[in-house]
């Protein structure tokens, strides 16, 4: 659905109200990093603010379901979250943990292709890597290049776009986020898959998502699919402004936001 994302107070609130006022059959989803927890130079060292931690809690108890979708390991966030009532969706959709669970349930969309980007990445020389500052990160099915804070972040994504064109020659998927390359088995996982599969789980027919980056933009785009097809009565999806985001984040989402102080301010309010 085209049409211009909102960006004032009065807007958001008028589109969330659904939720607020019948939170029994709604549901939060949101991404982590940059959404929920602000980005830090290393992506290791990202941690959730207290003060957003208090008002999921206050979510968590109000809420039919609240789930964070997010590109790390769905372990990894759950440490950092660091609350057991939450769907953890990790991997971008390759894992989901329900609240409860504690174990992430693989993706059966990439049986038996599990170790294709990390055979492909120890492949690669680990000094051409190096030399341009692209620090890899293994997680699993997906393996991830980044280069946040190198010496030179231009020449860092150069050498990074040679290897995605690489992979893709391999049979992965390049997927690029906010200084980060992934490579993926082809076909697998996606924030949105990830949620429907969250909300098959649960019966709610009004959802809230905020994200940041592109591959939020895939679980927007599933989002206003369920909308269209009459299954959610509403889903409102927040973009996450930042410096170095997406214009797609702004193009597909209703309502925009500044940074996680902004999607903070809007899960305060829902928690009232
Ligand atoms: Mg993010």
């Amino acid at each position: 659905m085209a049409g211009e994302s909102q960006t004032t107070t009065a807007a958001w609130r008028e589109l969330l109200g659904p939720l607020r006022a019948e939170p029994g059959r709604a549901a939060i989803l949101t991404d982590f990093d940059g959404t929920l927890a602000p980005i830090v130079e290393r992506a290791d060292d990202v941690a959730l603010p207290e003060e957003a931690r208090a008002v999921l809690l206050r979510l968590i108890d109000r809420y039919a379901m609240v789930g964070a979708v997010s590109g790390r390991r769905a372990a990894d966030v759950r440490a950092r979250v660091g609350l057991d009532r939450v769907a953890y969706a990790g991997n971008h959709g390759l894992e989901l943990m329900m609240p409860g669970e504690s174990e992430p349930k693989p993706d059966p969309s990439v049986d038996g292709r599990e170790g294709d980007a990390a055979a492909f990445m120890a492949g690669i020389e680990a000094a051409r890597l190096d030399d341009a500052g692209l620090r890899p990160e293994d997680k699993g099915p997906i393996q991830a290049l980044h280069w946040r804070g190198a010496a030179d972040e231009a020449r860092a994504e150069a050498v990074a776009r040679e290897v995605a064109v690489e992979g893709g020659r391999a049979g992965l998927e390049p997927h690029w986020g906010r200084k980060v390359l992934e490579l993926r088995p082809v076909g697998g996982g996606g924030k949105g898959a990830a949620v429907a599969s969250i909300l098959a789980e649960d019966g709610v027919d009004r959802v809230v998502y905020a994200g940041d980056d592109r591959t939020d933009v895939d679980a927007f785009r599933r989002l206003a699919e369920l909308r269209d097809a009459g299954e959610l009565v509403t889903a409102v999806r927040v973009g996450i402004l930042s410096a170095e985001g997406p214009p797609e984040v702004t193009e597909e989402s209703d309502v925009t936001v500044e940074g996680p102080a902004g999607w903070l301010e809007i899960l305060a309010w829902l928690a009232e």
